[in-house]
């Protein structure tokens, strides 16, 4: 076991040094790797609830970063609901059906929240006037931030409101242009935030390679 830290500035401007145990290894690719000694979300926890506590396990640096943006989340939208957490990975990695995916600890599934502050207890396919895309996306650019979130995929469909409630939170033009594929078609090889066939009740969140993971294919 060693120590890991992690530097960042968050959405708001305020620097953050994340340092924990780091034990947790992912080997190979997403798509057809393992996790040695991930790190396990809690069944239950601040700010979300688990769909599938069987595959809820990752490295350590995603497992710290998505409590820490569920953290954020909570500091500016302290009455929000909690966020539906899907899949994640099993503790010894390995398939997942039906994923293909979120074999080596690095793939979550996060839901979407629902506006006015309706709880959801499960991923919902939500029209577009149901969903507080300020909220998601707050959450979406917590994760970004860090500098560790390599994809974010979600449904084509939904980024133009995500672009929008970027903009409200004073991400500039060059900003949207690095962050989103909108408005460049869902075939575009540009942005962070891609499109992906469904992905309409939650978006999938692809964390880097942990620094020092020899065995982990980007
Ligand atoms: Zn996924």
């Amino acid at each position: 076991m060693d120590r890991q830290e992690l530097a960042f500035t968050t959405p708001s401007g305020r620097p953050v040094r994340l340092a924990f145990d780091r034990r947790a290894r992912s080997v190979g690719g997403t798509h057809a790797g393992t996790l040695i000694d991930g790190r396990c979300l809690r069944p239950e926890g601040p700010g979300y609830v688990l769909r599938d506590p069987s595959a809820a396990c990752g490295t350590d640096e995603a497992v710290h970063l998505l409590m820490f943006a569920l953290g954020e989340l909570l500091r500016e939208f302290p009455d929000t609901p909690p966020v539906v957490i899907g899949t994640l990975s099993r503790p010894g990695g390995g398939p997942v059906p039906p994923h293909k995916s979120h074999q080596s600890g690095r793939d979550v599934d996060v839901g979407l929240f629902a506006s006015n502050g309706r709880p959801l207890g499960d991923f919902e396919e939500l029209d577009i006037e149901a969903i507080d895309f300020d909220k998601t996306f707050f959450l979406m650019a917590n994760l970004l931030a860090s500098g560790r979130v390599v994809r974010i995929l979600v449904n084509y469909a939904l980024q133009p409101h995500l672009v929008e409630a970027a903009g409200n939170m004073g991400y500039d033009e060059h900003q949207l242009a690095w962050m989103f594929q909108y408005p460049r078609g869902p075939k575009a090889d540009a942005g962070l935030v891609r499109h992906a066939p469904g992905h309409r009740r939650h978006f999938h969140v692809r964390f880097a390679c942990p620094e020092g993971d020899a065995g982990c294919v980007p």
